[in-house]
């Protein structure tokens, strides 16, 4: 039996990261995927995909929407979804081809087939053809990752009532697409299809969209989807079931007067979260245990119940992004090599990628609400920035956070023109505890985005803001 010193089940960018940390720091190191294509659900069929279709649908959008008024005349574009789709499995392809280069560049022994625990150091793999190999690993990190929530009364026939999988294969553009639940999936994928001419109904079990975030974000992109694109919201609807037939499938929700509501559309995604994956690993024959949320129960190292292994990603407690899958595979392998990594969970960024995009790291203000902190507001519109105007993108403003007393910023929240990108800005910020008046003093391009940035923080630190 070939033995390594860690062993990492799921190749997802929390489990390939965590290998390449493990192999770096000079562990002999095995990685278990049951897919032939490496990964995971962020590279195959999530992060990746989706902003491969975000940003194609964006380009038809402006053809069709805002050329002309830049001075472009063209013949009224139509769309080729058969390409759209195909120029995304490229870009899949690509980019999970850099992950092989990067396992044989860090000569990471790949194993294809489905990992298992015999005990709590021997592994099975089993492959496709159905034979089983056995490893020995001192240590293992458990990174299976999670697959699409449901709800009761949902039959998900993957044709008409579909999840984020199939909504990023479809062969034709919905006339009419029922989205339930209004959460980044589907106000991201709902946004494709609406720029492509879908009509979208996102049908909400709470009184606003993007739930988690900071209220006035949830407003603004409310307000932009319903502009722009569209977008109908039915909030306070609890989802009952779906009635799909060849064509056409009827949604039925009870309102917030428990009165039943019927929707009737060509195709339902359902996008009501995600849940760990832990079927059939052997998690009983290791003696790993389960929190009473199906998650891997981890201590503050990652750890599990069982101590040579590790769990990290969506399978634990916390956001499902792949950034913060990634931090955890760097910090498992950093601590594995004896070293004191930290992750400040408050500072890990979330973005969604409509258009506006929306951006926010550390605390809401309903967060601060709650705790009873005593904090000043900055903001400032993009309509007021000039680099937004000669784009067209005027839509959204970047909101500062900043403690009462000392000025430390305490949270950012923006919605508006490549905001994905600016919140790095924040982090860093918050990272090193600058304060608004810090980031208010020092110099931002002219003309950027990022300027807005400065001005909320300006308006933070006593009402200095210049362009408003
Ligand atoms: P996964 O990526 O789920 O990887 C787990 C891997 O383990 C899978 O490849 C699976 O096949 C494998 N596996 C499971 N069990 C076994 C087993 N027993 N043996 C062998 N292999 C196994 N996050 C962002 O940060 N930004 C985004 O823009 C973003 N967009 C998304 C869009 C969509 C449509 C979806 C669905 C998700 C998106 N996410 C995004 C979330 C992101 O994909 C996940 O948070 C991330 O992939 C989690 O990484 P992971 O490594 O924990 O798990
Ligand atoms: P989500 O948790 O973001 O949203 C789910 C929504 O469904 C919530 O608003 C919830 O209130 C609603 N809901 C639940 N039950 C309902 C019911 N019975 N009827 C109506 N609505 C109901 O989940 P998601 O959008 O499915 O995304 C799953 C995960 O994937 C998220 O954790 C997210 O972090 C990750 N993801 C991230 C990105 C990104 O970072 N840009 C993109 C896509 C997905």
């Amino acid at each position: 039996m070939e033995k390594f010193d860690v062993t990492i089940i799921g190749g997802g960018p929390g489990g390939y990261v965590a290998a390449i940390r493990c192999a770096q720091l000079g562990m002999k190191t095995a990685l278990i995927e049951k897919y032939p294509s490496l990964g995971g659900t962020c590279l195959n069929v999530g992060c990746i995909p989706s902003k491969a279709l975000l940003d194609s649908s964006e380009h038809y959008y402006n053809a069709v929407h805002h050329f002309e008024e830049h001075g472009i005349d063209i013949k009224a574009p139509k769309v080729n979804i058969k390409q759209m789709i195909e120029r995304k499995r490229g870009v899949v392809k690509m980019t999970v081809e850099g992950i092989n280069f990067l396992m044989k560049k860090n000569k990471i022994t790949v194993y294809t087939g489905f990992g298992s625990f015999e005990n709590k150091t021997t592994i099975q793999i089993k492959k496709d053809d159905g034979t089983i190999e056995k490893i020995e690993s001192a240590k293992t990190i458990i990174a299976t990752g999670s697959k699409p929530s449901s709800l009761p009364g949902i039959d998900i026939d993957k044709k008409r009532v579909i999840t984020s999988t199939e909504a990023l294969e479809l062969t034709e553009v919905p006339k009419h697409l029922i989205i339930i639940g209004g959460g980044v999936i589907g106000l991201e994928l709902g946004s494709v299809y609406g720029r492509l001419g879908s009509k979208v109904t996102v049908v909400e079990f709470m009184d606003r969209i993007i739930a988690g975030m900071d209220g006035s974000l949830s407003k603004e992109l409310q307000r932009v989807l319903k502009k722009n694109l569209s977008f109908e919201f039915l909030f306070k609807h609890k989802v009952t079931g779906t009635k799909a037939t060849a064509k056409e499938v009827t949604v039925t929700a009870l309102n917030a007067k428990d009165e039943t509501v019927e929707i009737k559309g060509d195709y339902c995604l359902v996008a009501v979260g995600r849940k760990p994956y832990t079927e059939n690993l052997g998690l009983e024959n290791a003696g790993v245990k389960l929190d009473n949320r199906g998650r891997i129960e981890t201590d503050n190292h990652l750890k599990t119940n069982v101590d040579n292994i590790y769990a990290i990603g969506d399978v634990v407690k916390g956001a499902m992004l792949a950034h913060k899958a990634e931090e955890e595979g760097v910090f498992v392998a950093e601590q594995l090599a004896g070293q004191k990594p930290h992750i400040d969970y408050n500072l890990i960024p979330g973005v969604v990628y409509t258009w506006p995009e929306v951006a926010a790291v550390g605390l809401t203000e309903e967060q601060l609400k709650e705790q009873g902190k005593k904090y000043k507001v900055g903001s400032f519109p993009f309509k007021a920035s000039g680099r937004a105007r000669a784009s067209m993108d005027t839509d959204g403003f970047v909101k500062v956070l900043a403690d009462e007393v000392t000025d430390e910023i305490l949270g950012v929240h923006m919605i508006g023109p490549r905001t994905a990108d600016m919140i790095a800005e924040a982090v860093i910020a918050m990272e090193y505890k600058a304060s608004a008046e810090d980031i208010s003093r020092m110099s931002h391009a002219h003309p950027t985005f990022t300027e807005s940035m400065k001005e909320a923080c300006l308006d933070a630190t006593g009402k200095r803001a210049l362009h408003i």
